[in-house]
């Protein structure tokens, strides 16, 4: 297996997705639509907390293409990068009998943004095809889901705002698979710009596109390729603690919450687990409004030492990381043309972001492959664009 992961591009995804579509519904889809999956460069685990955030829209995508089918069925066809194929079908939902989640699981995230779209949908044909790493902390989840729901747009006429866009995906997504998720994968995933990240406020629901004029540097991500399945509970659970300190604090969350509030919850007795996950919370909504700053000074330095706390504050704060990813990240420190590396996503696995000199990437990739003790997979982050409907 190749350690390089290249984006396929949304016209061969589109090709296959479009005849696969024709073998198995008998005519040519009538719309189409893609949306990226992405990268967060740093502001983790506070996008349920109102934070600040800033990912960055991936080369690689979700294309779907469909047709309106007047038979009140939902017929869907999945194909994963490594060519398994997956199928559901289910009613479209009516006022009496609106959809439920169920079986099989990868469904409730079609199922949802059905169930979520505004004026419902009848039945319809649809296939899906995409290249993004699926369970990487990459956000393949916002990426189906915004798919789907900009294919509904195509095939219906009704559009909606784009920020409504991202909190119905995201609805969609507590609802049906039940991943309580902040805003973050949808907005960015509905939003992203060429060559920009995105510093998205998730109190307001503003955002701000950040040019990303990196010169002589790169964005380097390493997929570790391993994904823990812990209990399932870790990410709810850290978002209950969040939230506990938020409520102990008097505050709706612990954006409004600063490191003298910190204090206050020691003397409230509360848990050293409440207590360290509020400390990588308030820490973190700092560094990344100042990687913001400091990204449009182009001050690349500062940009790499706050990835490197970031890490930090989420092995031993918040407790998200594993060994693997702390592996990775130590091999890069220090390492020559190296700025700083971080954790990216959920956790428990997934990719590791790191701020590199262009022509370092080959030598470090090999530094990785020498030393990890797994296969890893490596790819350049190129900021690209949010989702869109596609030409047939
Ligand atoms: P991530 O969003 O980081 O990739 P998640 O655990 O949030 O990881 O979402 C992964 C799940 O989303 C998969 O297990 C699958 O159920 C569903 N999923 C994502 N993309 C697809 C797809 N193209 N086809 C079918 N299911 C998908
Ligand atoms: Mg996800």
């Amino acid at each position: 297996m190749s350690n390089e992961l290249s984006a396929k591009g949304e016209r061969v995804l589109l090709q296959q997705a479009r005849e696969r579509f024709v073998a198995a519904f008998g005519s040519a889809p009538t719309a189409a639509a893609c949306a990226p999956g992405r990268v967060n460069l740093i502001g983790e685990h506070i996008d349920y907390c109102e934070g600040f955030v800033l990912p960055v829209a991936l080369p690689f995508v979700t294309v779907v293409v469909g047709a309106l089918n007047n038979t009140g069925e939902c017929n869907v066809i999945s194909i994963l990068g490594s060519g398994e194929e997956l199928k559901a079908s289910f009613l479209a939902p009516t006022a009496s009998s609106p959809l439920k989640p169920g079986t099989p699981a990868w469904a409730n995230y079609v199922k949802g943004v059905v169930a979520n779209f505004p004026g419902g949908v009848s039945g319809f044909d649809a296939v899906i095809v995409t290249d993004v790493p699926i369970g990487s902390g990459l956000s393949s989840s916002a990426s189906i889901e915004v798919a789907i729901f900009t294919l509904l747009e195509g095939l219906t006429g009704k559009t909606v705002g784009l920020v409504e866009k991202a909190k119905l995906c995201q609805k969609a997504e507590h609802e049906f698979p039940g991943m309580p998720c902040g805003i973050m994968d949808q907005y960015i995933v509905t939003m992203g710009k060429k060559d920009h990240a995105l510093l998205i406020d998730c109190r307001s629901l503003e955002s701000q596109h950040i040019p990303m004029e990196l010169g002589d540097l790169a964005v380097l991500v390493t997929n570790t390729n391993v994904k823990h399945q812990l209990t399932g509970s870790e990410y709810p659970t850290r978002r209950a603690q969040c939230q506990e300190a938020a409520d102990r604090l008097g505050l709706p969350s612990l954006r409004g919450a600063t490191i003298a509030d910190l204090e206050k919850l020691k003397q409230q007795n509360c848990s050293e687990d409440v207590l360290k996950r509020a400390k990588h919370v308030i820490e973190e909504i700092y560094r990344t409004e100042e990687v913001g700053r400091v990204m449009k000074e182009k001050n690349f330095q500062r940009v790499g030492e706050l990835f490197y706390q970031s890490h930090d504050s989420l092995s031993q704060l918040m407790e998200v990381s594993c060994p693997e990813l702390d592996q990775v990240v130590d091999i890069l420190r220090g390492a020559p043309g190296v700025y700083g590396a971080r954790m990216t996503g959920g956790g428990f696995g997934g990719c590791v972001v790191a701020l590199v000199e262009k022509n370092e990437v080959e030598n470090l990739k090999k530094r990785v492959l020498s030393s990890y003790k797994g296969t890893p997979t490596f790819f350049v982050s190129q900021p690209s664009e949010g989702a869109k409907l596609l030409k047939l």
